[in-house]
């Protein structure tokens, strides 16, 4: 446990402990598993691809599919261009992929190996046959963080498929952002009940959530198809979710295609999806429609029931920054306190937004990027709060300090939930604030002198 950390602050320059992040070919290899019968390609040591795998596995709690160059010493001092030829070559022969998707790790980074050169030079040479496909993105960890991976891949699947033939069809690109398969289903769902025709891209629903059939099958029956995304760049618009991992896909797609975007937030809670929904409905050209207003309603009366509940309690959040620029915009709507709101991965915007959001609600919120948990740790021990909102990591603070804790963004490792249950649109909303009531009632119905302990809360 954490026991040992001191409320006493001292200023940090080069050191981090419990980041608040993970490395970029993480992000990439989940991108690329939403693409329909692709390959996930590390092109690096085993060691790193074994540790992506692992990771997304014990997250999703189900298998995942990645390959890798398997550097050697001698690949470090020659560069892996002959380790990604065979590669590509008993990829293809063994795995049959329709696209294989590359990301580079640290050490092809640092080596320097020219992946776009290495492509070309593979579809000539026959290791990549006819009819195959092999995109890229530069992953290096020594920069950004899995959600910059995320962004880079699905920039990358941008690039390298999408593109405008002069027949614009009716359909919307809907770039999720690095959620959870069941916040893709939902976004899906949410369309389907407007009647929008979307195109959404990655798409890991129906992936990394698929039913068990007693039938392996090593390409699962989702991910959005090449065809779809290379349709992207005649789409009616773009509806980007998520600043740090949609937005520069969308922008890219935009001036590639002259496909128009709109930068939107995560939809968690009222106002964001409101805006995510307004939007869909317009470019789409349809109504909202009583259903998904009625959702809307329910969702709204259940804030407002619960509302002298969660009214001034102080909330601390640590995750991805697209994750908590949206939950702390919901928290403030629930009338909550986020008091101590960080992220891991860099990136000016998230400072920049959190104050926007918590100024005027919450003037005295610690907000900081490239942080780590340790710090806010220290914060929550000078002054403590009443609710601890992140991954799984978070949980040694929340023994140690004795706070309810919700998990929230990635990963999770040691429950599983959040492969069924979204956060995104009003339903979602209405998951988010089941999970905070429950481990606040918890707490008060484990703690509470006997004259408070109520059977009816
Ligand atoms: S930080 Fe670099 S070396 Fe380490 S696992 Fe990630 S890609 Fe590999």
């Amino acid at each position: 446990m954490l026991n040992g950390t001191t409320a006493e602050l001292v200023e940090r320059k080069a050191l981090r402990i419990n980041p608040a992040k993970t490395c970029q070919p993480i992000g990439a290899m989940y991108a690329a598993l939403g693409i329909h019968g692709c390959m996930p390609h590390s092109h690096g040591s085993q060691g790193c691809c074994s540790y992506h795998r692992s990771h997304l596995t014990r997250h999703f709690k189900e298998p995942v599919m990645a390959t890798t160059s398997s550097f050697t010493e001698g690949s470090s001092v020659f560069g892996g261009m002959a380790n990604l030829t065979q590669a590509f070559k008993n990829i293809f022969t063994i795995y049959n992929p329709e696209i294989v998707a590359v990301h580079t790790t640290c050490l092809s980074e640092v080596i320097g190996d020219d992946i776009p050169t290495i492509i070309k030079k593979s579809i000539e040479d026959g290791s990549i046959p006819a009819g195959k496909i092999a995109i890229h993105a530069n992953t290096p960890s020594f920069v950004g963080s899995h959600v910059t991976g995320f962004s880079n891949m699905v920039m990358a699947m941008v690039n390298y498929l999408s593109e405008k033939t002069g027949t614009t069809l009716n359909q919307v690109n809907v770039i999720p952002g690095f959620v959870e398969p069941a916040d893709m289903r939902e976004i899906k769902r949410i369309a389907a009940a407007m009647s929008a025709n979307i195109v959404m891209f990655p798409d890991t629903s129906n992936v990394l959530d698929g039913p068990l059939t007693g039938q392996y099958k090593m390409y699962p029956e989702g991910g959005a198809t090449v065809a779809q995304i290379k349709s992207a760049g005649d789409s009616i618009a773009t509806v980007a979710l998520g600043h740090f991992a949609s937005h520069v896909a969308a922008a890219t797609l935009e001036s590639k295609c002259n496909v128009p975007a709109a930068f939107l937030e995560l939809p968690i809670g009222v106002g964001a999806t409101d805006r995510f929904i307004s939007t869909l409905a317009n470019y789409a050209g349809v109504e909202v429609g009583p259903a998904i207003e009625l959702e809307r309603g329910r969702l709204v009366d259940l804030m407002s029931d619960l509302h002298q509940y969660f009214h001034g309690k102080r909330v601390a959040v640590a995750g991805d920054p697209d994750q908590v620029i949206a939950i702390t915009q919901f928290l403030v709507e629930l009338e909550m306190k986020p008091v101590y709101c960080i992220t891991g991965s860099p990136g000016n915007q998230f400072e920049k937004r959190m104050h926007e959001i918590l100024d005027g609600p919450v003037p005295e919120a610690k907000i900081k990027q490239t942080a780590d948990l340790f710090e806010l740790h220290q914060w929550m021990k000078n002054e403590p709060v009443d609710l601890l909102i992140g991954n799984t990591y978070g949980k040694h603070i929340a023994r140690t300090e004795n706070v309810p804790f919700v998990r929230f963004g990635f990963p999770i490792l040691d429950r599983t939930g959040h492969r069924f249950f979204p956060t995104v649109g009003y339903m979602g909303a209405v998951n988010l604030i089941n999970q905070m009531i429950n481990v606040l009632l918890d707490k008060k119905d484990r703690e509470c002198d006997e004259e408070w302990f109520e059977l009816v809360q």
